[in-house]
């Protein structure tokens, strides 16, 4: 992985941050932060969930130590994706750990279903398991938009935040297609945030996040902003 620094940029419309190459000294593009947590996400589900899944169908490991593996990668998972999206774990303040808590006890509280699903046989451990398994990976995603958003309103308070979506080229659910590029008010219970569509966790829509003057215009911090 490349050395990057977190910079804080002044526009006009308040503080914005940006990742910076440490070697080339040029700004990354969200493209490929995202797909640095895409690789990181896909990593984590193959050499995480799905193999110690497996490793519980082929009896090598035990529940419960399959529940306390799983807890572990859905904590590394779920931390590094909203320290992704506050600048790397260096810079992470109390609030943004605090976040990154809170997504990680509500995941704990599913994974605790998951396991007792299995062990009372209503999930059985053949391909599906595998699958159910890696979605606690994916769900990452989720933790670095709901990060992007929480830390644009921590930014800019008392400002008329704006949320909307860019349809990434491999996702096609209803919903995905639906939204892409239309602006929504924050917290607008018509926008359906990525990671809780049809495509459910595998959604690699980006959010972009905006602004709403007093005479209605909005103004985009463009998709690379944090
Ligand atoms: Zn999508």
């Amino acid at each position: 992985m490349p050395e990057y620094t977190w910079s804080t940029i002044q526009t006009a419309r308040g503080e914005q941050h940006r990742y910076r190459d440490t070697a080339t000294g040029r700004y990354v593009s969200a493209a490929s932060v995202r797909g640095e947590l895409d690789r990181f996400v896909d990593k984590a589900g193959r050499e995480s969930a799905r193999a110690l899944t497996e490793q519980l169908r082929d009896g090598k490991i035990a529940l419960p130590e399959w529940q306390t593996a799983m807890a572990r990668a859905v904590k590394n998972v779920n931390y590094a994706a909203v320290a992704a999206a506050s600048g790397g774990v260096e810079n992470m303040t109390a609030v943004e750990r605090g976040r990154a808590g809170g997504i990680i006890r509500g995941q704990y509280a599913y994974l605790r279903q998951f396991a007792a699903d299995i062990e009372s046989g209503k999930q059985p451990l053949d391909g599906r398991a595998v699958r159910r398994a890696e979605m606690y990976m994916q769900a990452g995603r989720g933790a670095f938009h709901a990060q992007k958003r929480a830390g644009a309103a921590d930014a800019m308070p008392g400002q008329r935040l704006m949320v909307r979506s860019h349809r990434h080229r491999g996702d096609s659910c209803r919903t995905c297609i639906a939204l892409n590029g239309k602006w929504f008010a924050m917290g607008d219970p018509e926008y359906i945030p990525v990671g809780h569509r049809e495509c459910n966790v595998s959604c690699r829509c980006d959010e972009e996040l905006g602004t709403m003057d007093i005479d209605g215009i909005i103004t985009g911090l463009g998709r690379s902003s944090f």
